[in-house]
């Protein structure tokens, strides 16, 4: 028996990943086309016509862009906050104003858990620009994985949601430098540094250094900007921080990319 973590894209062009149990899988987001998640899928020996259910952080694009076709041709359930559902249902208007249908929609609140298969998730409310966003975290066979990308900061709720994760998938976005100095216009590098933004490099290794327990076996640096930040720059802000509770057995740091899936955790 083992539960599993598999990062198929993470990036703003896209987020995806695969947490799952022998009888359970849970698809977090869909930010990449349905052809390219079942390509991904497929190229970690996974097969997508066994998810059994699609949970959504939020709304944003690259976290929903494959949802329609995806959510059509598995017809699983489909799990997002109300506020998500309405803000998402209204972007996807067609020209008459009709809203897309989710056959097997399902709501959850922030902060309530539910229970997929032999999954227990835990959607938690994170400082992002969009209408109701969440990170989760899920806990089966007596592990515990948590995500958390797209937020501004770490605040202390969303710290103690993250306590004794044995994976942490965690946005490590920018580097603040090269963010101030690259290409952005001027009103997007305030959206990205503003508190429902995205967590620099500094901020994650802040967590790192001063509330995180400690307790996790992989540490996977998600969402990086292609433009504002580089994986080795990342890497070495979170290892410092990390210090000496990097071990053999905990705190593997790993590095999520867009254009390729990360090889499967298996706990
Ligand atoms: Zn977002
Ligand atoms: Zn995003």
């Amino acid at each position: 028996m083992c539960v599993s973590v598999s990062v198929l894209a993470s990036g703003s062009r896209g987020n995806s990943a695969v947490v799952q149990t022998a009888r359970t899988r849970i698809l977090v987001d869909v930010g990449l086309s349905c052809r390219e998640t079942f390509r991904r899928m497929k190229a970690l020996g996974e097969d997508p016509r066994s998810l059994s259910a699609i949970v959504i952080t939020h709304e944003h694009s690259d976290h929903v862009y494959g949802l329609p076709v995806l959510a059509r041709k598995l017809k699983i359930p489909v799990f997002m906050t109300g506020a998500t559902h309405q803000t998402w249902a209204r972007a996807q208007r067609d020209e008459n104003g009709t809203r897309p249908t989710l056959d097997c929609l399902e709501i959850f609140a922030a902060g309530k858990s539910f229970q997929v298969g032999d999954i227990a998730i835990t959607p938690f409310t994170i400082p992002h620009d969009a209408a109701d966003p969440v990170g989760f975290t899920f806990r089966a066979e007596g592990v515990k994985v948590g995500i958390a990308t797209d937020l501004g900061y770490v605040p202390a709720s969303v710290r103690d949601h993250l306590r004794r994760c044995e994976v942490l998938v965690m946005e490590s976005n920018h580097d603040v430098e090269m963010l101030r100095i690259g290409p952005y216009p001027w009103s997007v590098k305030q959206r990205v540094m503003s508190r429902v933004g995205h967590l620099s490099n500094d901020a994650l290794a802040q967590f790192f250094s001063s509330d995180y327990d400690g307790e996790a076996a992989y540490v996977v640096l998600a969402h990086l900007s292609e433009h504002n930040n580089h994986p080795e720059i990342a890497r070495k802000a979170a290892e410092k921080a990390l210090g000496p509770r990097r071990t053999l057995l905990l705190n593997r740091v790993m590095l999520a990319s867009q254009t390729e899936p990360l090889e499967p955790i298996r706990l």
